[in-house]
């Protein structure tokens, strides 16, 4: 398993597996607290619900109370004025015929009461067990009674009740206390899906708690929220939970992405760091045999002819000036990375620039049998380069198209202008580069492996610096290449460098 496998197996048990296990976790007890919560809440709104029942029992009990305890000499209408809601008392014996009402109203009056014979019944033998117990009976559709049985003499009471004066009067007033900001309460006829009281009547109530109300038949007080229902409370914040661990995840995997991609490269770096040096030890080392061999040839004087002595001391001027270059582009390189040299601009002519780099090159360019093809542009003004660390960078891709040309030695320099720019194409129909790695070629040490490159050695740094000298004149290059055909880098310098 090689290392970059490895940091990401390790990056994913480290780091993804127990923020997933964790997520998972989250989210499935996310729907147990939410239930809980909105239990909690039912619950709440249940025991809301309770105190308004118990309320509206307490008050019709304290009527039923004090008519008892007046009985039987009521001051009926000292219970009538403060409660309005009440519209008479009825009394009657348990036989229900003797039947008086104050005050006198024909209407409930004459309210056939035998059809209620069965529930008064059972008051009375509540009422045996010394339990006085209310029993509220409809009776039209404005009016309802409560029944209940006093205890000696034992009579049969009704208290005639207005449904809607006594919920907006009695139990309005209850509600709209418990509701104050929070809540909103409203009591609902069931018979008629009519709100007769809310505390907020502009809403809506569709799914909301709710309980009869166990003095009203037939009627129910619902509870919800102010704002949102429990329920969509609890489903807004489950989303809203869920959302977010989704996105922490996401953080994390791309968190954990970046690590790794950066892992990577740098191991690769060390990876192409370590090659490097092996490469310039090699690239050092051929000059180096070559100098000494001719030199020593030279020394011990068997050179015979003087032409022979020549073309020693030529190549050895060659290898030199080989040498010279690779160790400038080290230094270059070491200066780009530490960014200490400035370029020294001044108005140059890029085709003698290209000229001169050419004649450097030329005794290679033969000995090795390219065809080299210079279409340099007549009209070509001067622009501001930096001399020095231009000609290096022609020098690094002129060396290059020698280096990577195997069967079809050829070179092709050419220059032209646009509106703007000069451009300067350099060819060759060498072993070319695959697409994958175009982009790459510009970083530092890196190096194709494939092919001839494992033969031809080099530094990895030549176009890397080649690349870093374009952008710092402002201008661009690029590269054309195909696998067998060739290579063509374009390179453009603007007329002018910005202030
Ligand atoms: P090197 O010292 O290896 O030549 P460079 O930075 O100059 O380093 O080039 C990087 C890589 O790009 C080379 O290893 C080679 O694979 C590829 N390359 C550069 N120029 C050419 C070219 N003219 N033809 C084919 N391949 C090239």
């Amino acid at each position: 398993m090689n290392s970059t496998k490895k940091i990401f197996i390790a990056l994913a048990l480290i780091v993804l597996l127990p923020a997933l296990f964790n997520s998972v976790y989250e989210i499935s007890s996310l729907n147990e607290t939410e239930e809980m919560l909105s239990q909690m809440y039912t619950r709440q709104l249940d025991a809301v619900l309770f105190s308004v029942n118990q309320y509206t029992l307490d008050v019709a009990s304290s009527w039923a109370s004090q008519i008892e305890n007046e009985f039987p000499k009521i001051n009926f209408n000292r219970i009538l004025q403060p409660n309005p809601s009440i519209r008479s008392i009825i009394v009657t014996d348990t036989s229900l015929v003797q039947m008086d009402e104050f005050p006198a109203s024909t209407a409930e009056k004459h309210q056939n009461f035998s059809i209620h014979k069965q529930a008064v019944e059972r008051l009375v033998r509540y009422q045996t067990l010394s339990y006085r117990k209310l029993e509220p009976v409809i009776i039209s559709d404005s009016t309802f009674i409560i029944l209940f049985v006093t205890s000696s003499p034992v009579k049969v009471i009704g208290i005639v009740v207005n449904n809607e004066s006594f919920i907006n009067d009695v139990i309005g007033k209850k509600l709209t206390d418990i509701a104050q900001n929070d809540l909103i309460l409203c009591v609902n006829r069931l018979s008629t899906s009519r709100t007769v009281f809310s505390t907020d009547p502009s809403v809506m109530f569709t799914s909301a708690q709710q309980r009869p109300l166990w003095i009203f038949p037939d009627h129910i007080v619902q509870i919800r929220l102010k704002g949102t229902t429990i329920q969509e409370a609890a489903n807004d914040r489950y989303y809203r939970n869920l959302i977010l661990i989704v996105l922490l995840d996401c953080i994390l995997v791309a968190g954990a992405f970046f690590v790794y991609r950066l892992i990577k490269r740098e191991m690769e770096l060390v990876a192409l760091r370590s090659d490097f040096v092996s490469n310039v030890s090699h690239e050092l080392r051929t000059p180096l045999a070559l100098i000494r061999m001719f030199a020593e040839t030279l020394e011990m004087k068997r050179v015979k002819t003087e032409k022979k002595k020549q073309e020693y001391y030529g190549i050895i001027l060659r290898e030199t000036e080989r040498l010279t270059r690779l160790i400038n582009n080290i230094l270059n390189f070491s200066r780009m990375e530490s960014d200490s040299r400035k370029n020294m601009f001044a108005s140059a002519d890029i085709n003698n620039i290209l000229a001169s780099t050419l004649s450097v090159h030329k005794y290679q360019l033969e000995q090795k049998g390219f065809t080299v093809e210079t279409v340099l542009a007549k009209d070509l003004p001067s622009i501001p380069v930096d001399e020095e660390v231009i000609t290096e960078a022609f020098h690094n891709l002129i060396d290059n198209a020698i280096k990577y040309s195997v069967e079809n030695k050829y070179l092709r320099v050419e220059t032209s202008r646009s509106k703007d720019h000069i451009l300067i194409r350099i060819e060759d129909h060498g072993i070319g580069i695959a697409a994958e790695h175009h982009a790459k070629i510009f970083e530092k040490f890196y190096r194709v492996s494939q092919g001839l490159v494992n033969t031809a050695k080099g530094s990895g740094l030549g176009l890397a610096i080649v690349h870093h000298i374009i952008l710092s004149h402002h201008g661009t290059i690029d590269v054309h290449s195909t696998v067998g055909t060739g290579t063509r880098f374009t390179i453009t310098l603007p007329l002018t460098q910005p202030k």
